[in-house]
């Protein structure tokens, strides 16, 4: 398989099976904007729940912040955003088309061989109005990151979450930058949700918890089923470290379109708070009452996108595998990350085996994500399954209603195992463990 291929087909799978379609289709579609259907939301959900868990609920000095997406603007210009988040854009002379000046490598436009502008800075932000007048003050921005709403309420959050430094704050959601050439599906997307960790640190500390981050960061990748082989950390150059960075390095995956950075950890210094002090003229200091000393904290960054992640595991987990008369499309997930655990078909659509069926459906919606289906050949069904990563398929037979045993189907192996009725919730529950 080549890359477009491969990228091709998963783009495809996506929107055959519900888990990614592009936005406002019916009216020829909105580049860079992506809608997630049913599959790809609890795929999503599960994504966003992982990375709470890890590191909000499993430490004790983490909390967790849900912002504002229009904030005041002045929180941009301290953040150096409204000067420096621009990309530099070339136009061709000939049929108008507009690149990023990094994205091309060629002399003249590829698209028609056309003379390019010379090379225009753009800013990434999007503009708003708030309230009833367009004019220059009531301009403000959606956010490009969930960052600085983070810094700037650092205090406040510490004050009423009983926290002492080292201390941390985590944020889930939505973001947006005009990118002027969104591409790779939906690796680089004009509207994306982060999940960002600042966490703050008495300097000189700093070192250590940057490298404790960087550790957990890379396990989890690991730890929702990625392979390892296709991860792996790049420091940056010290010519691509931002002003404020003392250090930055990317985990990255190699997609079929090559290594592309999947989150940046970053150490930034006192900037962030610095220039917020500066811009806002209220203090950042944090006072630390046993050591009798006060600082502007330091802060180690966390910085993921949840829709890179999901484009991840998809392509990690696509094979297309041989089998006797054909080939099989298997999404095989780990059991954490699977959007939905188990399915249930009745292998007949006879009244009783539906009713059995959905009444096991009905059991195991209350412990795991379940589906119930009853249209097609079994075969179909189970294939339906695996192309959506189903870890088990659970199938109710005429053979059922007298020996109260069903056949549970494994994604992987294909192989099937009869389990009793009695004991069929906790042997799924069990393997889901694993
Ligand atoms: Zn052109």
């Amino acid at each position: 398989m080549n890359i477009n291929e491969k990228m091709e087909k998963i783009t495809s799978l996506c929107k055959r099976r519900g888990f990614i379609f592009q936005s406002s289709e019916i009216y020829g579609g909105m580049n860079g904007c992506w809608d997630y259907g049913p599959v790809g939301t609890e795929l999503k959900k599960n994504i966003k729940n992982l990375w709470w868990k890890d590191i909000v609920q499993m430490h004790d000095n983490v909390v967790g912040m849900d912002a504002s997406i229009i904030m005041h603007p002045r929180i941009w210009e301290a953040s150096g955003h409204v000067a420096n988040f621009k990309d530099d854009m070339i136009d061709c002379k000939k049929c108008k088309k507009r690149y990023r000046a990094d994205h091309v490598q060629t002399e003249t436009c590829p698209e028609c061989g056309g003379e390019f502008t010379p090379p225009r800075p753009f800013n990434l932000m999007f503009k708003t109005y708030v309230g009833a007048l367009e004019d220059a003050a009531s301009a403000a921005y959606l956010r490009p990151e969930t960052a600085q709403a983070i810094f700037a309420q650092y205090l406040t959050v510490l004050n009423c979450s009983r926290q002492r430094i080292p201390f941390g704050i985590a944020q889930i959601g939505k973001s947006f930058r005009n990118e002027i050439t969104p591409r790779n599906f939906t690796f680089r997307s004009r509207e994306f949700e982060q999940m960002e960790l600042e966490f703050f640190v008495a300097p000189g500390t700093d070192e250590k918890w940057n490298e404790y981050w960087i550790d957990r960061r890379i396990n989890w990748y690991k730890n929702i089923g990625i392979h390892s082989e296709r991860l792996r950390i790049r420091e940056h150059e010290k010519d691509e470290l931002a002003h404020y960075a003392k250090s930055c390095v990317d985990v990255e995956y190699e997609f079929p379109f090559g290594w592309q950075e999947l989150e940046g950890i970053a150490n930034r210094s006192d900037f962030d708070l610095s220039q917020h002090q500066q811009y806002s003229g209220k203090k950042m200091l944090y006072k630390d009452d046993l050591e009798k000393k006060e600082f502007v904290p330091w802060v180690i960054e966390t910085s993921a996108g949840v829709d890179r992640i999901l484009l991840t595991l998809l392509a990690d987990a696509y094979e297309e595998e041989q089998l006797e008369k054909n080939t099989r499309v298997v999404l095989r997930f780990s059991h954490k990350i699977a959007p939905i655990k188990t399915a249930v078909f009745p292998l007949f659509k006879k009244p009783a085996l539906k009713e059995l069926a959905k009444k096991i459906n009905d059991d195991l919606k209350k412990v795991t994500t379940t589906f119930y289906d009853e249209i097609g050949s079994v075969g179909k069904r189970y294939r339906r399954q695996d192309e959506i990563g189903t870890p088990y398929c659970v199938t109710v037979d005429y053979e059922s209603l007298e020996d109260n045993a069903v056949t549970v189907r494994f994604r992987d192996s294909m192989k099937q195992e009869r389990i009793s009725l009695g004991s069929l919730v906790s042997f799924i529950l069990d393997k889901l463990a694993q």
